[in-house]
């Protein structure tokens, strides 16, 4: 008899999850985290009463009711709504593309004249079947929304030539015929009140979890005390990059603290050009309507990750997915080790997909 049955590598919302659903079926689990708090990437840290989303901003959002029940077992949400502002060139645009965007670049005032402009900027381009994002892109906004809103932003944010990113990146953004700036089109939306702490605090409720560890330096240790492995952190480290690399993109958090109350008006704001060395502004408080003195912004810088570096996207381009699924096929032979999150599953998961997965996971694993 090991002593615990799990040993969870990862105190992110993946491990969090399976570790309270095995909890529940009375198993007994270990969560270590090498950073030196829980939570992974929607960990919040309170600066002047603020609840600061320490690796940029996160609004939960979903359209499966039992994960938006799950997630408000724990605490509840506020009515927060997402709706960003793009700056280019100093001039403000709503996001997503919806009417007020036409508007704002065209002064067209319906839904027909706005189709029409689109139209009329598709038609020469000869797009049949999109081949990368910036097809993608084209086909379904036009030259003038793609020029001025998506490849300035989407070149920082990834690094890479639009002509060389998929096109799945793109059709995360709504574009809609209305006058409707909520970002997402899923029927529940919001933060938790008090922050994500609440969450990941109501998840471990009885669980261990050893921060400051990490599960490499002592690989040996943590499998002989447990008898399966949970691993959520970057898969080909875990196999010792033997299929080589997968490449991912970081950022760099610049956060400041202003000695005055409401700095943009608005929690995310945009910057749309490729000069400006940041893709966007966030001010922490207005998740939460927040009314303190002070106020928080931080700004997002993107960055080429590299080894040792924070890895905050995966890059779901062919020459990554090939090395992935490399990587995926040796990992089917790890049969004490359960694998993962946006990390050991090298996907662009959002949060509920996470909490979805793992709560799908866990339900084949027990059998409930
Ligand atoms: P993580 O949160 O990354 O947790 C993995 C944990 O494993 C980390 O804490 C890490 O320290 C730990 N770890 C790794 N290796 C080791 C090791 N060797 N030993 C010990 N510990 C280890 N989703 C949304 O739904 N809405 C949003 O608005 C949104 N915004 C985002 C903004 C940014 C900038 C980013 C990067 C992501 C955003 N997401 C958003 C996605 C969301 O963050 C993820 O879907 C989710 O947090 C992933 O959870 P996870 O448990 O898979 O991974
Ligand atoms: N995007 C853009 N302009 C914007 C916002 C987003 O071109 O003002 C593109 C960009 O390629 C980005 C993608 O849309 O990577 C998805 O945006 P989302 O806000 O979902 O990105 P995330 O929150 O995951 O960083």
């Amino acid at each position: 008899m090991k002593e615990f049955d799990y040993a969870i590598v990862g105190s992110g919302l993946y491990g969090s999850v399976f570790a309270h659903e095995a909890l529940k079926r009375g198993k007994k689990c270990i969560i270590l985290d090498k950073r030196n708090h829980k939570g992974g990437n929607i960990f919040c840290e309170n600066v002047e009463n603020i609840n600061v989303h320490k690796y940029g901003a996160h609004i939960f959002h979903t359209n499966d009711k039992e994960i938006w029940d799950y997630v408000n077992s724990f605490v509840e949400f506020n009515r927060y709504t997402n709706s960003p502002l793009a700056n280019y060139k100093d001039e403000l645009y709503n996001l997503p593309f919806n009417m007020n965007t036409f508007y704002q670049l065209w002064k067209v005032k319906t839904p027909q004249e706005a189709k029409d402009k689109i139209q009329s900027q598709i038609e020469k381009l000869n797009i049949s079947i999109p081949q990368n994002l910036e097809e993608q892109a084209l086909s379904l906004v036009g030259v003038d929304i793609y020029e001025k809103l998506i490849k300035g932003y989407t070149e920082k944010q990834w690094g890479r030539k639009c002509t060389e990113l998929p096109s799945f990146i793109i059709k995360r953004l709504p574009v809609r015929f209305n006058f409707d700036n909520n970002y997402f089109n899923d029927k529940y939306q919001g933060i938790p009140i008090g922050g994500y702490n609440r969450l990941i605090d109501g998840l471990t409720k009885n669980i261990e979890v050893k921060t400051r560890v990490d599960y490499f330096n002592d690989r040996k240790f943590w499998e002989e005390k447990a008898d399966k492995i949970v691993f959520t952190g970057n898969i080909d480290e875990y196999f010792g990059y033997s299929e080589g690399l997968l490449e991912y993109r970081s950022l760099n958090f610049e956060h400041q603290i202003l000695d005055i109350a409401n700095f943009q008006g608005n929690a995310v704001v945009n910057y749309t050009e490729g000069h400006i060395p940041y893709t966007r502004i966030i001010e922490h408080k207005h998740f939460e309507f927040g009314t303190q003195d002070k106020t928080v912004i931080t700004k997002e810088y993107p960055q080429e990750w590299k080894l040792g570096m924070e890895a905050y996207y995966p890059v779901n381009d062919d020459k990554n997915m090939k090395t992935y699924n490399a990587y995926r096929e040796r990992s089917k032979n790890e049969t004490n080790v359960i694998f993962g999150g946006r990390l050991a599953e090298y996907k662009y998961y959002d949060m509920h997909q996470v909490v979805g997965s793992a709560l799908a996971h866990t339900k084949k694993i027990f059998n409930a």
